[in-house]
Formats: structure tokens, C-alpha cells, sequence
């Protein structure tokens, strides 16, 4: 599920709120006026302090194992 990030132009606070991705919008938690929504991002990629796996999303995709006879590593 993704955190959408929202700023109230009213008094312009900026909050976050964890939503489906059919919401449409958010209130503003201090004034309760209608925020905008300036951007979002996924939890699981923004976070990454309750799996300690954010830093993963930079590493390069590893080679493919398993196919063909050794994956290209051996001389035959
Ligand atoms: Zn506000």
C-alpha cells in the first residue's frame, strides 16, 4: 500500500497518509481542509527501517544461475 505524501495549502503542512491506491485525496490533520497530494511513494521502498532491506533497491539484478550449462562461467 502505498504513503502518499500531501500538502495543505491552507496552513501548509505537509503530512503523509497510508492510502489505497483509489484514494482520492486527504484532509489536513491540523486545519481538516482538503490537502493536496504532492507526490508519492511506495512504504516499503521509503522506509526501510522495519526490514533493513531499503538499501537493496540500489544493488544491480544478479546474473542469471541456472541457465544453460554454468551460466557462462566455465570454458568448455
Ligand atoms: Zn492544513
Amino acid at each position: 500500500m502505498p504513503i502518499y505524501e500531501y500538502h495543505c495549502p491552507t496552513c501548509s503542512n505537509k503530512f503523509e497518509k497510508l492510502q489505497s491506491m483509489s484514494a482520492t485525496g486527504a484532509d489536513c490533520p491540523q486545519c481538516e481542509q482538503p490537502a493536496k497530494r504532492a507526490l508519492s511513494v511506495f512504504a516499503s521502498i521509503s522506509s526501510g527501517e522495519s526490514s533493513g532491506s531499503g538499501e537493496f533497491s540500489q544493488m544491480p539484478v544478479p546474473p542469471m544461475r541456472g541457465g544453460g550449462c554454468c551460466g557462462g562461467g566455465c570454458f568448455h
